[in-house]
């Protein structure tokens, strides 16, 4: 590994790694990209530097410069690094639902927090309509606006595609994952399509959100719920505009903590919910597409982020969920 010259240089080039437990249930060969080895420990790092970058390269972003975004947490743990790292202040509205790890994190990053009751997206307290509301209001500050920037998906194209392409030696069939703004499985879906038209790309959707049914039926509908922080989109943003989806996968909670559960009990890895439904959904397209499959998904963020939800067992309890696994 080479020395790099600095913080932001440790964004992205993630490792690929084969996941044991998953490959031998699929009969395939399952693998996830641990976009938890990123300085801010989750794969929104990416989005957040060519968000900044962009607003750079456009002129909309000075020096002393303010950074305002809604997020679940992961954007905004992003954002603020690259914006210590820049020279910039960052102001963070998040929903009060989200972990408790997020917000001390981005307190210790010296961000602005401002929690807001979880609001339907229609409300104008939605954390979305509140962020950019404070934006337009403070001088100097630009809106990340991650959900209909394609900036955010455009570090996928460039980034984690190249990567767990050349990463898989062009040897890939399918990749799935689920999506929060889409940036990621947009990104990664148009740039392993540009490489080869053949590989499949598939929605991974938690309960709770629209766009199985979107893919599946051409219609917005959500059914039932989840406690996933990060993922679950009921609308199609800009990002989402366009991508390129073959198949739909609709994975349940309890199915993606199994995942979580086995990957730290017999891989040593301690992911989040997002990561476990994502690898559900990525056991499902590799028995889809055969056995001896090829197939990559993303592993969003670090367990360490939820260990007083996923990880708690009174959290669990309270939740219903892993239960049968206690
Ligand atoms: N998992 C987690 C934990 C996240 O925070 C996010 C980002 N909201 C995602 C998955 C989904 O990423 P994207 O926004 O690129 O769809």
């Amino acid at each position: 590994m080479p020395i790099v010259p600095d913080t932001l240089s440790l964004i992205g080039h993630t490792p690929l790694v084969r996941l044991k437990g998953p490959s031998a249930v699929a009969g395939a060969d399952i693998f996830g990209k641990c976009e938890f080895a990123n300085p801010g420990a989750s794969v929104k790092d990416r989005a957040a530097l060519s968000i900044v970058e962009d607003a750079e390269a456009r002129g909309q972003l000075h020096p002393g410069g303010t950074i305002v975004e809604g997020t679940a947490g992961n954007t905004g743990i992003g954002l603020a690094l690259v914006a210590n790292a820049k020279g910039y202040r960052t102001i963070i509205v998040m929903p009060e639902t989200q972990s408790r790890e997020k917000m001390d994190t981005l307190r210790a990053l010296g961000a602005e927090l401002v929690l807001v009751p979880a609001a339907p997206y229609a409300s104008p307290c939605h954390f979305v309509h509140t962020s950019r509301r404070i934006a337009e209001e403070t001088p100097g500050a630009i809106w990340a606006n991650q959900f209909d920037n394609i900036a955010n998906r455009r570090a996928h194209i460039t980034g984690t595609a190249e990567e767990i392409w050349t990463q898989m030696e062009g040897r890939i069939d399918g990749f799935t994952c689920a999506a929060g703004t889409g940036g990621t499985l947009a990104g990664v879906g148009m740039g392993l399509k540009a490489k080869d038209e053949g590989v499949t790309i598939a929605l991974t959707d938690p309960h709770g959100a629209a766009l199985y049914n979107y893919y599946a039926h051409g219609e917005l509908k959500a059914e039932g719920s989840s406690v996933a922080e990060g993922i679950g989109q009921g609308r199609i943003t800009a990002n989402l505009e366009g991508a390129p989806i073959d198949a739909q996968f609709r994975i349940s909670d309890e199915e993606g903590y199994h995942w979580v559960r086995r990957l730290l009990d017999e891989e040593g890895l301690c992911l989040g919910l997002s990561s476990g439904i994502n690898v559900a959904g990525a056991v499902a397209l590799a028995r889809q597409l055969g056995t001896g499959s090829r197939v990559a998904t993303i592993l969003c963020d670090t367990g360490f982020r939820y260990l007083s939800t996923l990880h708690d067992p009174a959290w669990r309890a309270e939740k219903g969920l892993g239960q049968a696994a206690a």
